[in-house]
């Protein structure tokens, strides 16, 4: 029997996995992805990715602003936010952050509201999933900061920063989430700090439909292929797949403390 891993990041309502959402969930559960974390990016999605929570017992939903999307919600209330995370299927808040590499939406924005994402992973308990590219040191400032002003729980999602600024949020407390990304032939040194992170501070992700693992990179990605991510970082770390795949796994419940692990 496969050993069963959670999938920590996907987007089942993107365009490549909404139209055959039954399909790419069976093909996962059929690799023996047991869990999967469907994240929401702008608030009119939020709706459709909390339905398919409830509808799988084994989907469980985030609500957030992706940074991309920072300009069109600049005066999304954090009242609607706060409010959003009472319902039971929804586990954790995000994804939200800084992305200086596309720069999709004015900076200053994307800060304002990835600090009013922390204030309100803060105020619930629920893990914020942190989205940062090539803005390591705004992220690192923000959350060293606002870890000041009390603790909240995080992780960074397809992590591919520096390892300097993987150790700095480990510090703070942080998890680190792998994506295909660290099975790319150019990822040394992803790989590299692939190695060094702490087992109990290590999750597996897809990002699907997007950034599929070797060996089925330019692809559409899919929650199955989760499996491949994982036994490449098993074999870096010198474990078994099912060894990380019980680790991440038990990470998973350890921080998302909304979502039952089953029984
Ligand atoms: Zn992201
Ligand atoms: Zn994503």
């Amino acid at each position: 029997m496969l050993a069963p891993l959670i999938d920590s990041h996907c987007h089942l309502n993107y365009e490549g996995l909404a139209e055959r959402q039954d399909e790419v969930l069976a093909n996962a559960r059929g690799a023996g992805v047991t869990g999967f974390l469907n994240i929401s990016t702008r608030e009119r999605e939020w709706r459709d990715v909390v339905a398919t929570a409830e509808r799988e017992g084994d989907v469980w939903a985030t609500v957030g602003i992706h940074p991309h999307e920072a300009d069109r919600h600049a005066d999304l209330g954090r009242q609607v936010l706060r409010e959003a995370t009472d319902h039971p299927r929804v586990i954790g808040i995000g994804e939200s952050g800084l992305d200086y590499y596309y720069d999709k939406s004015d900076r200053a924005v994307q800060r304002d509201l990835f600090r009013m994402h922390i204030d309100v992973a803060r105020e619930t308990g629920l893990p914020l999933v942190i989205h940062t590219r090539d803005a390591e040191d705004d992220t690192a400032d923000i959350l060293e900061d606002e870890m000041g002003k009390g603790a909240f729980p995080a992780l960074i999602h397809c992590f591919t920063a520096s390892a300097q600024f993987g150790r700095k949020v480990l510090d703070l407390g942080l998890t680190i989430s792998l994506s295909g990304i660290v099975t790319f032939k150019n990822a040394k040194d992803l790989q590299e700090f692939a190695k060094e992170v702490p087992a109990s501070k290590l999750l597996v992700e897809t990002d699907s439909p997007f950034l599929a693992p070797v060996p089925h990179r330019g692809k559409t990605c899919e929650p199955a292929f989760v499996r491949h991510t994982a036994e490449f970082v098993a074999n870096l770390r010198c474990v078994s797949t099912d060894e990380l795949a019980a680790t991440t796994s038990h990470n998973f419940f350890n921080l998302f403390t909304k979502a039952e692990a089953p029984a």
